[in-house]
């Protein structure tokens, strides 16, 4: 396993820490089973088609020491909660329907850069650190400075299929950018200068209003989705 290389936040160069993606109290402290992109996109590599099993929960080795633990220290502990919020909306749910209705309290700025910070982690095609603005916008907590071209969406799933990509889809509506993560109880989908291949989801990119640490109650209506396969984007 590579140890050293380009942090995925700032772009240093530089011995890179384990980051879990979701973080761990978010319930990623299992062994699991996914696919990066490498599995899915390249034909040539070995890799293709395969799986790799992680026993320290979802993630790899992304950031370096700093971003990790300012990440973590900033914003991990608003995610932790909204995942547990976001777990008891799952058990209470009355089964048929498509929406989940449940009372949060959260802290919206920090769930979005949380979000944000775990999008950049597990981006291998550098679009999300290329985007102008996006690093310093995670880095320091209390900007305001949301790259306008993003747009983040949020769904539940019971799915424990892990589906950590980002990659192109054409849909009706066009071509999209996208990226996602699937981790119960949520899975999560920006959109890069694309609308989203879906008009269902739960839009967070207007938790960018709210400041850092500040808290509301909120009802909020997320759609309940089950990933079809690995790649980002489709559904049952
Ligand atoms: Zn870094």
């Amino acid at each position: 396993m590579k140890k050293e290389g380009i942090c995925r936040i700032c772009g240093n160069y530089g011995k890179l820490t384990f980051e879990r993606v979701p973080p761990q109290s978010a319930f990623n402290s299992n062994p699991v089973f996914f696919q990066k992109s490498i599995h899915l996109h390249d034909k040539k590599s070995y890799l293709y088609g395969k799986k790799i099993r992680s026993n320290q929960g979802a993630g790899g080795y992304y950031l370096c020491e700093p971003c990790n633990n300012l990440t973590g220290s900033y914003y991990g502990d608003s995610y932790k909660k909204f995942a547990y919020m976001g777990m008891m909306a799952l058990t209470n749910r009355i089964w048929a329907s498509k929406t989940i209705n449940f009372e949060y309290a959260i802290q919206p700025l920090n769930i979005l850069k949380q979000i944000l910070a775990m999008f950049m982690a597990i981006d291998t095609s550098d679009q999300l650190l290329n985007l102008k603005g996006l690093s310093d916008y995670i880095l320091d907590k209390d900007s305001k400075a949301f790259p306008e071209s993003l747009r983040v969406f949020v769904y539940h799933t019971v799915t424990k299929q892990v589906r950590n990509g980002w990659g192109m889809a054409r849909t009706k509506k066009g071509y999209h950018t996208l990226g996602e993560i699937t981790f119960p109880p949520y899975g999560v989908v920006y959109a890069l200068d694309s609308e989203p291949t879906r008009n269902d989801f739960y839009e967070v990119t207007d938790f960018k209003n709210f400041n850092f640490n500040q808290t509301v109650q909120a009802r909020l209506s997320i759609p309940f989705l089950t990933p079809k396969t690995y790649i980002p984007g489709l559904y049952l």
